[in-house]
């Protein structure tokens, strides 16, 4: 039988008349004799609840706990999910990330999916059922729960559909698919029906969360093809697919990051203290991304580096960035009233006219920009954080909307 799985997301099924309205959409596609396998997330703001809470009582949770504590969101979900089915007079059954097989790395709160095992999901679709999982959640291979990063969701459905080898992976959301920026911050955003792997993974690392990053990676590994939809208005979608090099060039989206910090080191050899804060973050489990580290390392000059730290999936920050201030000292600076924006599309790099056009940009809209990171598919400027939203709106209007792509 052919094999569809579907993820649901907060806004799905937020309360529970939403609940039902999903059972009925699913009811409908088992009606049709298909094997039905549906991620659910947690209902509604439900984790930013949970996250609330758990920071009232820690100023550093342990990550672990954490994960115990998020991971319950997505659990009353697919419990409820299940129960709706069943009164519909179909059979279902809700199944943990653990339960259904999904193994991760012990990366708490951002964990990376390693391995799927999805024979208990196989044996309940066998005999007839539809299964429901909570996404965002796994076990890591010393047996503790751990939770994907927010919005890890997606990625759930993506790797199980990869594992059960399904005919597609439908994501559901509160948008009928990806737009060339934030529509609730855009109102010119233009629907995108078709993108590439690379082009929507360098949005969603970029800050475009109406897709995980680490979904859209797998989809590419596993060439899964991804149907990004709205739940309960049908009609366009996304597909987020393989598509030939080259085929689309330009500027195709917008896209903004908040919670972004920036980390400046300066001294005789910024490459020391460079080694010696990753190291350090690296035993905090921080990530750190566009690292740019300038100068001479001889005895006597001055030399610099800084990097990015995306704060997103991290709980402690503050305790962390305090421990690290006093291990480096007057050494370094923190810049914290940042975004980046980012302009993402194919063959941006094959000349400077994009960046030259857009810095110009800012200039005349006096946005400072205080750094700058480029990739072939991706141009990040770091702009201050209460001007990211009038940026995103300049660029859209001058890259995209202007533009006929
Ligand atoms: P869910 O809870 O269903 O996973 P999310 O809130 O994670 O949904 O993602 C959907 C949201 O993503 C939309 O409401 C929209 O505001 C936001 N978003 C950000 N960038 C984009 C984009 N480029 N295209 C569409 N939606 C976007
Ligand atoms: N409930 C989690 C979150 O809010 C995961 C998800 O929705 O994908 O981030
Ligand atoms: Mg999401």
């Amino acid at each position: 039988m052919t094999c569809i799985v579907q993820k649901y997301g907060g806004s799905s099924v937020a309360d529970v008349d939403k609940l039902r309205k999903t059972a009925g959409l699913i009811a409908g596609l088992k009606a049709q004799n298909f094997d039905i396998a549906v991620v659910v997330s947690a209902m509604g703001k439900t984790t930013d609840e949970l996250v609330r809470m758990a920071r009232d009582i820690a100023s550093k949770p342990p990550r672990r706990e954490m994960d115990m504590l998020l991971s319950t969101g997505e659990r009353i979900t697919m419990s409820l999910l299940s129960m709706a089915l069943h009164e519909r007079g179909f059979r279902a059954v809700s199944l943990t990330g653990s339960q259904a097989g999904i193994i991760t790395n012990d990366r708490h709160n951002d964990a990376q999916v390693i391995e799927v095992r999805p024979f208990r999901v196989q044996d309940e679709m066998a005999k007839g059922k539809v299964v429901i999982i909570g996404g965002f959640q796994g076990v890591s291979y010393k047996r503790d729960i751990t939770t994907l990063g927010r919005g890890g969701s997606d990625t759930t459905a993506v790797a199980l559909a990869a594992a059960l080898d399904a005919e597609r992976c439908e994501i559901y959301s509160d948008v009928d698919g990806v737009y060339s920026a934030d529509p609730s911050l855009e109102s010119q955003a233009r629907h995108l029906p078709e993108l590439s792997y690379p082009v929507m993974q360098e949005m969603s690392t970029a800050g475009a969360k109406v897709l995980h990053s680490h979904a859209v990676q797998f989809a590419k590994e596993k060439n899964i093809a991804i149907y990004a939809r709205s739940a309960f208005e049908p009609g366009r979608e996304t597909v987020i697919r393989r598509i030939s090099p080259g085929a689309i060039i330009g500027v195709q989206a917008v896209v903004s990051e908040k919670q972004v910090e920036r980390i400046r080191l300066h001294g005789q050899d910024a490459h020391t203290l460079f080694r010696q804060a990753a190291e350090f973050l690296e035993g905090e489990q921080v990530p750190i991304k566009e690292v740019n580290v300038t100068g001479i390392t001889a005895a006597g000059r001055h030399s610099k580096a800084s990097f990015v730290v995306s704060t997103q999936n991290i709980y402690g920050w503050e305790q962390i960035k305090a421990a690290l201030k006093h291990k480096i000292g007057d050494r370094m600076d923190i810049d914290t009233d940042l975004a980046a924006l980012s302009l993402i599309g194919e063959g941006l790099n094959r000349n400077n006219l994009t960046l030259l056009e857009t810095l110009d940009l800012l200039a005349q809209n006096m946005i400072p920009v205080s750094g700058i990171t480029t990739t072939s598919f991706r141009i990040s400027l770091l702009v201050p954080s209460q001007l990211v939203e009038k940026s995103v709106q300049l660029c859209h209007t001058r890259w995209v909307a202007d533009n006929s792509i």
